[in-house]
């Protein structure tokens, strides 16, 4: 069990508050995708999911835990950004298998974990590459392959896919739509890009200036958006 329950969620940095009252509940397995303009609060919000910033009122549940204060390597989040930091000195194998190592976990635990990574992401081949030696796409792929092998109950894609080319973007839509059916976790991605919001999302969130604007599936959305700029996030002709 790994839905979300957002209540009253509020951020402030210094006096500006950023998030101003987030109710939200997302169901197990369920992939949810963020809209809205830059600055509207999605990376914020991300980020108080995973534990990277307090929450300043409100109430975060995982799974049926209250989240506030636990720490983030607790909260069985993993996080994919849109900078992906790989190791440059490491292999594909050992940046995959980092975070385990760092936790301490069996070393046989580890190969199988980084192996079904590598399975599930078409990486086998590459396994023994550095960085340097990989496309942004094989890059990107193995930061994916990073936050698999922690087998998360949460994923958080915050913008994974804006700075490839539009061909590979398209492939990874499809790769990160396959890996929901196969790995069924629940997914919180964010994205500027209205056809990959309509194809990945079970529901999507349309935030404002950090509120929630609407709630809808893509079909809803579309069809009958509750006002113009929802309209005009979600592409539809109103
Ligand atoms: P988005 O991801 O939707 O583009 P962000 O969540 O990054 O938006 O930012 C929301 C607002 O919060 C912006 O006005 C941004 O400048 C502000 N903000 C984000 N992080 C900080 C921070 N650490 N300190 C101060 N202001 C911040
Ligand atoms: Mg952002």
């Amino acid at each position: 069990m790994s839905g979300l329950k957002l209540r009253g969620v509020r951020k402030s940095f210094g006096a500006v508050e950023v998030i101003k009252g987030v109710d939200l509940d997302i169901g197990d397995k369920e992939f949810v995708v963020f809209v809205g303009p830059s600055g509207c609060g999605k990376s914020t919000l991300l980020r108080m999911i995973a534990g990277l910033e307090t929450i300043t009122a409100g109430e975060l549940e995982i799974g049926g835990e209250r989240m506030n204060d636990v720490d983030p390597s607790r909260r069985g989040i993993a996080m994919v950004f849109q900078s992906y930091a790989l190791y440059p000195h490491m292999t594909v194998r050992d940046n995959m298998g980092f975070a385990l190592r760092f936790a301490g976990a069996p070393k046989p635990e580890i190969e199988r974990r980084v192996a079904e990574a590598a399975r599930i992401l078409e990486l086998e081949p590459l396994l023994g590459r550095y960085p340097k030696e990989l496309s942004g796409g094989q890059r990107q792929r193995v930061a994916i392959g990073r936050a698999i092998v922690r087998q998360p109950d949460v994923f958080l894609f915050d913008e994974p896919l804006s700075n490839l080319d539009a061909e590979l973007r398209v492939h990874m839509r499809i790769e990160i739509a396959r890996l929901h059916q196969e790995l069924k976790t629940t997914i919180i991605y964010v994205t500027h890009d209205q056809v990959e919001a309509m194809t990945l999302a079970d529901r999507i969130v349309v935030l404002r200036d950090g509120t929630i604007e609407q709630v809808g599936t893509p079909l809803e959305l579309y069809d009958d958006p509750d006002n113009l700029f929802v309209a005009g996030f979600i592409g539809s002709p109103r």
